[in-house]
């Protein structure tokens, strides 16, 4: 569908390419030679909507997928293939053991106690229920730390009632290739791995994929990268774009130098200006930070944010737009062609991932592919 065609009550419409996302898990799984490639989709598939994108994913061909929350998961069993296997990061606590087994969900088991908990469920079944075992290895969020991974190292017996299917660890560093703790934490990860012996293991997510071989082990676990943001930070960007994000011109007007724009009238015109207010704003996740900083595009050219970013309103400068083509009604992009998430976010003073995932709810949202 293109812009002309989307309902044209639609102030703002968030394109996302499906085709596109499919392409980058054919890149991620390129990279990973012939090692496995899952798919996170936490967080709604990052802001760009689960119920559709993993699925897309699946028809990709990817068999793993991974969510924060137990909810998410619960939510992605319905819209899957009954094969895919789905993991819960946050993992398990007292109470939840009976819906991770009806709905067949992996937990990520990140303390003794978890493992204790899984496996004591599992004895009581007579089955060994599967399971991943995440390691801390540097990043000190999640994850058994190393006293209770030799704890369990020196028990075996621990594990009874557990199918490990996959040990896992996470990259603290990975988008920055030359610090010193991705070498550290391979180092911890593969000393980790002797406590299970013969268990799949996963290190890499999107950036990690990207330093080579030795990072690979037997599952790559891409999010951000999937869905079109850069994992080489300073490199050209591998992925391919997948959202798109334009919003309709409602009113242009022209001011005269020494008049302001916005609040705090934080933009006073130096020169006779033309201004087009646009219907995006903080409450859409076009965060206030990026005030007086970047530019739309309107025809190709650059219109940059005039003024202090409103709850429900941007002003561009379109003075060197012509006239047929900064029109009430017409689109200005705020992301896609030239204009990246990457190039978003650093206006913004942050990081792709956060553009992404705080895409609005009230863009009215169209899938491509
Ligand atoms: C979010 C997350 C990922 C995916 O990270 P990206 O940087 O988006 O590729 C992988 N593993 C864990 C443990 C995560 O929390």
């Amino acid at each position: 569908m293109s812009t002309a065609d989307a309902p044209s009550r639609a102030g703002a419409i968030l394109t996302i390419d499906l085709a596109a996302v499919a392409a980058n898990y054919a890149i991620l799984r390129e990279r990973l030679g012939g090692v496995e490639c899952a798919a996170v989709v936490k967080a709604d598939a990052y802001g760009l909507g689960a119920a559709v994108v993993a699925p897309a994913l699946a028809r990709a061909g990817a068999r793993w997928f991974f969510v924060a929350h137990l909810d998410e998961a619960v939510a992605l069993r319905a819209v899957l293939p009954a094969a895919a296997r789905i993991a819960v990061l946050n993992g398990l606590w007292p109470g939840l053991e009976a819906t991770f087994r009806e709905h067949d969900l992996l937990p990520v088991l990140n303390d003794l106690a978890q493992v204790e908990l899984w496996a004591a469920r599992g004895r009581a079944e007579g089955a060994a229920l599967p399971a991943i075992v995440q390691v801390d290895t540097g990043m000190s969020r999640l994850g058994l730390p190393p006293t209770e991974l030799a704890a369990l190292a020196a028990d075996p017996g621990r594990t009874a009632g557990l199918d490990v299917r996959l040990v896992m660890s996470h990259l603290a560093c990975a988008d920055e290739p030359a610090h010193p703790l991705n070498s550290r934490q391979l180092g911890r990860f593969r000393a980790a791995r002797r406590a299970f012996p013969e268990v799949p293991a996963s290190l890499a997510a999107s950036s990690g994929i990207f330093l080579g071989r030795d990072y690979h082990f037997d599952l790559g676990r891409p999010g951000v990268a999937l869905y079109g943001v850069n994992p080489t930070p300073g490199d050209v960007n591998p992925m391919r774009p997948v959202v798109r994000l334009e919003a309709r011109i409602l009113q242009v007007r022209r001011i005269d130098p020494g008049d302001s724009v916005g609040y705090g009238a934080a933009h006073r015109a130096g020169r006779p200006t033309k201004v087009a207010t646009v219907p995006i704003g903080y409450a859409d996740g076009y965060l206030r930070s990026a005030s007086l900083r970047g530019a739309f595009l309107v025809a190709g050219r650059p219109a940059p944010v005039l003024g202090r970013i409103s709850m429900d309103l941007i002003t561009l400068d379109v003075t060197d737009v012509p006239d047929a083509a900064a029109q009430p009604g017409a689109f200005a992009v705020a992301i896609g062609d030239a204009r990246t998430i990457d190039a978003v976010a650093a206006d913004a003073g942050t990081i792709g991932y956060e553009i992404l995932t705080g895409l609005g709810a009230r863009y009215r949202r169209v899938y491509h592919g």
